[in-house]
């Protein structure tokens, strides 16, 4: 017979076959700990975009349209991180933190864009 350990503690099993804790104590400890890590990534996550979006509202509301990649890296920027993308008619990708966003232009400059949830795609 396979030997079956509680996921919590650790301790031999001996009830159903189904069974992953010794006690409710053991379930909830453990799904506790589940939940604060997956916690942990998102807020990580989180962190980023939030950083992201700060820096495209920021360079957006002072008007400034044009700016380059290399000055959202300088500012911090995660290019590998964004919520959604959309395609423009003219088959660019528009990259999106939230309602903030950019798509390419040629030699590594940007044009930024905004796009309110309920706005028509
Ligand atoms: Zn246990």
């Amino acid at each position: 017979m396979e030997s079956r350990k509680c996921l919590e503690c650790f301790e031999q099993l001996r009830g159903r076959s189904d069974q992953k804790f010794c006690s409710d104590q053991c379930r909830s400890a453990y799904n506790n700990k589940q939940f604060l890590e997956s916690h942990t990534v998102i807020n990580s996550i989180n962190r980023i975009l939030k950083k992201n979006y700060i820096i495209l509202s920021t360079l957006n509301s002072t008007g400034k349209i044009t700016t380059s990649k290399n000055e959202l890296t300088q500012k911090g920027y995660r290019f590998d991180y964004f919520t959604y993308t959309n395609t423009t008619r003219t088959n660019k990708i528009n990259f999106y933190c939230y309602d903030q966003g950019f798509r390419e232009l040629e030699n590594n400059k940007i044009t930024l864009v905004k796009n309110s949830p309920n706005a028509p795609h």
